[in-house]
């Protein structure tokens, strides 16, 4: 039986995550846990998760953006969003830094707001650093989709959600937003998600 992922709503999502100790992460309870967030993860299918979409309070995240599940999404978009492979990893109180203040606004969705998505801004270039699965340290410079997967794990462990930080008027379903919304280019579709005052007569 698959994992259930915690949906929005549920206090562990909006609560800031406690630190891990190297000591804890050699635990084999800590461990465990990193073993049940990358089998959620693949199973859901995603490319990231934070232990709070598991219900534990813990500053930990994995990321994995595998060869097939790129081969099922077009050239155009996987150079638009700057998204290649990422390696499965875990990182253990994880900090970002922006590099540069470029930003970079795209559909973006979360298997706890299941369903959904929304455009978000979000840095295009940080570096991300923490610990691994061993306790040690980890220095990571992240462009583009690898960059904003860390954004949005990272911001998990601070009880944040994407919804946070959307453009409010592009939330929908993946279905009714793939029938309309996503068929435009991101600036066509912030375009028409602009009210225009309405004339006086
Ligand atoms: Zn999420």
């Amino acid at each position: 039986m698959p994992e259930p992922i915690v949906q929005a709503g549920v206090e562990v999502l909006r609560a800031s995550a406690a630190y891990v100790s190297p000591d804890e992460i050699r635990t084999p309870e800590f461990q465990a846990l990193v073993v049940r967030m990358i089998a959620a993860m693949r199973e859901a299918p995603g490319v990231g998760l934070a232990a709070p979409q598991l219900g534990v309070g813990k500053r930990v995240f994995v990321m994995e953006d595998r060869e097939d599940y790129l081969a099922a999404v077009s050239k155009e978009t996987l150079d638009e969003r700057e998204r290649v492979v990422v390696p499965l990893r875990t990182i253990v109180n994880p900090v970002v830094k922006p590099v540069g203040k470029a930003t970079k606004t795209f559909f973006e969705g979360c298997l706890s707001v299941d369903g959904f998505v929304a455009l978000v801004p979000r840095l295009r270039e940080v570096t991300l650093t923490g610990l691994d699965e061993n306790a040690e340290p980890v220095k990571l410079h992240l462009k583009g989709w690898p960059a904003r997967i860390a954004q949005h794990e990272t911001d998990h462990l601070n009880g944040m959600l994407y919804i946070d930080r959307m453009v409010t008027r592009s939330f929908g379903t993946v279905d009714n937003t793939r029938g309309w919304l996503g068929k435009k280019s991101t600036v066509e579709a912030v375009k028409a998600l602009v009210v225009d005052p309405p004339k006086r007569a």
